[in-house]
C-alpha cells in the first residue's frame, strides 16, 4: 500500500480516477474480483475496464468496483473522494462542508453528503479495548458551565438537544465513542462490557453510574466532586482531552450537529484520535480498509 506524507505526494500519486479505481481494487478486491451482488467469482470485463458482469446464471448483474461501498455515486469523480478522504482525516477537528466542498470544487450540498458517507468508512473498531481505560461521559455541543450535569446535583437541564456521548480510552491506544439514549448505570455499563475485555484496569470519576464495572473490571475512581482529580496514575485526563477535541471541532467547525447524525461524528472524531500516531497516508488506507467492513454491515442488515 502506498504512504502519502503531504497533499502534494497524494495528487501526484492518484493522477486520475484510473489510478483511484486500480487502487481501490487492489483493496477490496485482494483475494480475487468478486461480484458485490451474489459473491460469484466468476466475470466479464468489459473493455473501458470500469465494469464488470457477474457471470453466475442466477445473476448475470453489471458492477465495478464501488458498487455497495461508501464511493458509489455516478457524479462525484473518485479523485475528489480521495482528496476529501485525505482532508477529513488529516484534518484534527474535522472540516466544513463549506470548506471541502471549495477544496475539491464541489457544492457544499456535495459535499455535505461526502463528509457523510466518509464518516462511514471510520467506524469503531471491533475489537474490545485492553490495559489501562479511562471512560467518562458527556453532552457534546452545550455549553461547558453546564458539562456533566449528571454527576453534581442532577437538577440542571439538559444542555443541548443532543443526547450524552460515552467515551472509552485505552491509555497509548484507541478509542470508542457511542451516542446513548441516556446516563443511567445499566445504559453505560452494558456499552463498557460490549466494548472493553474482561478484567481490564478501568478509571472513571466518582458518578455512581459506574459502580456497577467493579464486577467485571478492576474499577478505580477519582472523587471530582472532592475536588480529587488525579491520584496516583488514576485519573480521567485522556478522556477528558478527547471531548476537548471533540468539543472544539464541534463547535467550531461544525457549529451545530443534529442528533440524527451525532453517532457519525462520534465515529469520525474516534477515528482520528485512534489513528493519530500513523502517518497521513496510512491513516487513508486503515479509512479504505474500512470499505469492504462497510459493505458486510449494510448486507447484513439488508440495506443497499
Ligand atoms: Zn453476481
Amino acid at each position: 500500500m502506498k504512504d502519502f506524507n503531504n497533499l502534494l505526494e497524494l495528487l501526484t500519486y492518484f493522477k486520475d480516477d484510473t489510478v483511484c479505481r486500480e487502487y481501490l481494487e487492489a483493496i477490496r478486491w485482494a483475494d480475487g474480483i468478486t461480484c458485490p451482488h451474489c459473491g460469484s467469482s466468476r466475470f466479464y470485463k468489459f473493455k473501458s475496464g470500469v465494469k464488470y458482469k457477474c457471470a453466475a446464471n442466477t445473476c448475470y448483474k453489471k458492477f465495478s468496483v464501488t458498487v455497495g461501498t461508501v464511493f458509489d455515486s455516478a457524479k462525484i469523480p473518485l479523485r475528489k473522494w480521495f482528496v476529501a478522504m485525505y482532508l477529513v482525516t488529516s484534518h484534527k477537528k474535522g472540516i466544513s462542508s463549506y470548506q471541502l466542498g471549495r477544496d475539491v470544487g464541489v457544492t457544499q450540498k456535495t459535499a455535505w453528503f461526502m463528509l457523510h458517507r466518509l464518516r462511514e468508512l471510520s467506524e469503531n473498531g471491533l475489537e474490545k479495548l485492553t490495559g489501562e481505560v479511562e471512560i467518562d461521559e458527556t453532552y457534546i455541543g452545550g455549553r461547558e458551565r453546564n458539562r456533566k450535569i449528571s454527576k453534581k446535583t442532577g437538577v440542571q437541564g439538559r444542555p443541548t438537544n443532543l443526547p450524552p456521548v460515552l467515551a472509552m480510552v485505552q491509555r497509548g491506544g484507541g478509542v470508542r465513542a457511542f451516542q446513548i439514549p441516556d446516563v443511567r448505570g445499566f445504559t453505560l455499563t452494558s456499552k463498557v462490557f460490549e466494548n472493553v475485555a474482561d478484567g481490564t484496569r478501568v478509571m472513571t470519576d466518582g458518578f455512581s453510574g459506574y459502580y456497577m464495572l467493579r464486577s467485571r473490571y478492576s474499577h478505580e475512581s477519582v472523587n471530582h466532586s472532592n475536588e480529587e482529580w488525579v491520584r496516583g496514575d488514576v485519573h480521567t485526563n485522556t478522556v477528558e482531552g478527547f471531548f476537548g477535541l471533540m468539543k472544539r471541532g464541534v463547535i467550531g467547525i461544525y457549529h451545530q450537529i443534529s442528533p440524527k447524525h451525532l453517532q457519525r461524528y462520534c465515529n469520525e472524531f474516534a477515528f482520528r484520535y485512534s489513528t493519530r500516531e500513523l502517518g497521513e497516508g496510512e491513516r487513508m488506507n486503515v479509512a479504505l480498509g474500512n470499505m469492504n467492513k462497510v459493505l458486510r454491515y449494510k448486507k447484513l442488515v439488508g440495506k443497499k
